[in-house]
């Protein structure tokens, strides 16, 4: 069996214990070199044939995979964050499904929940938004014209933007020009959990001299919105008039 394992997005205790499980368990483990902190490769078991495929084209990790599955071992596929997002496993469970070898996915916490946590800030706010649109700006993978920047700036949504903070000039003044007033917030979380974890905060106004001065240039996370300053309404999720769902049965 072979198991894509999100890893996290830095610490090594916010793998899952299921994830934890299965690392101790494999012998073949194949990470994600550039993010996945190595100190998760301690738990793995003497022996463990350990890869980073930062060094492998994709039909060697797949080889690798499916070699090791014919052996009847057991492989772990560890990929930052959560595998779902950014993480190129469409083409890795794809190539695995046409050689009939069975895989499963266990997920793991994403860089964006890890950012959020850091701040700490809640990314839904009653009244403010009730939406988080997850996204990149277009470097060099394009992004779907229906979904540029300044088109979903409009939605004045909170948005989590990964892989881009080394574009931070253009992206602001595409989201300004989307929208977004000058004042809207932006926390820039670089290597959130990690313990060179930095947060630099602004406005959409001064986020980009913020993040230059600071010589942020990878591994960060741009979270924008008015959430994070907007007066709200409190949540009625714990207003003892409100009913809901798993208290008394109402919606
Ligand atoms: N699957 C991963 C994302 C991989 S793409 C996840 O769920 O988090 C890599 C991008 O994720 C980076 O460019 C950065 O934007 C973000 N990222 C990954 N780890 C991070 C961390 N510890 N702190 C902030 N951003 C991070």
């Amino acid at each position: 069996m072979i198991y894509f394992v999100g890893a996290g997005p830095g610490d090594p205790d916010l793998i899952t214990v299921k994830g934890a499980r299965l690392l101790a368990q494999a012998q073949v483990v194949v990470y994600a070199g550039s993010l996945v902190n190595k100190e998760l490769l301690s738990r793995c078991a003497p022996g463990t044939k350990i890869y980073n495929s930062a060094n492998m084209t994709l039909q060697q990790i797949i080889d690798v995979m499916i070699k090791a599955h014919q052996a009847g071992q057991e492989v772990v596929r560890l990929h930052t964050g959560d595998p779902s997002l950014y993480g190129a496993i469409q083409e890795q469970m794809d190539e695995l499904r046409k050689a009939d070898v069975p895989f499963a996915v266990i997920p793991g916490v994403s860089s964006f929940v890890a950012a959020a946590a850091a701040i700490p800030h809640e990314l839904t706010l009653p009244g403010v938004t009730q939406t988080v649109i997850l996204t990149r700006y277009k470097g060099r993978t394009a992004v779907p014209v229906a979904e540029s920047m300044t088109g979903l700036a409009a939605h004045q949504a909170t948005m989590c933007i990964f892989l881009s903070v080394h574009l931070i000039d253009q992206l602001a003044k595409d989201l300004l020009a989307g929208g977004y007033p000058l004042d809207t917030p932006v926390l820039v979380v670089e290597k959130a959990t990690w313990p060179d974890e930095q947060i630099i905060s602004g406005t959409l106004d001064d986020i980009t001299a913020r993040v230059k001065q600071a010589g942020i240039t990878r591994t960060a996370m741009i979270l924008v919105g008015a959430s994070f300053k907007a007066d709200y309404t409190p949540s009625r999720l714990y207003d003892g008039n409100f009913n809901h769902g798993f208290r008394e049965g109402g919606q």
